[in-house]
């Protein structure tokens, strides 16, 4: 029916796996993203800066699964 809940089943999908191995991620200072482990700079914002603990990638990942949109895009600040 709704595109956009299969989009949030697969946001959760990939929330639950980040959940499951928060060591294999972290999340960036600049814009709360979920990068994998092994990035230098963040894809989104090119940031280097980066939270590597857990409870902080498993807390931004819950609420990556629940919120309709990722991150800050250009056009939310105009
Ligand atoms: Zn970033």
């Amino acid at each position: 029916m709704s595109t956009d809940n299969a989009h949030l089943a697969d946001r959760a999908a990939r929330a639950e796996k980040i959940i499951a191995a928060p060591d294999n991620f972290k999340v960036c200072e600049g814009c709360d993203s979920i990068v994998t482990e092994r990035v230098v700079n963040c894809p989104n914002c090119h940031g280097y800066r980066f939270d590597e603990s857990p409870e902080r990638v498993v807390e931004q990942a819950r609420l990556l699964a629940t919120r309709p949109q990722q991150s800050v895009t250009a056009q939310d600040l105009s």
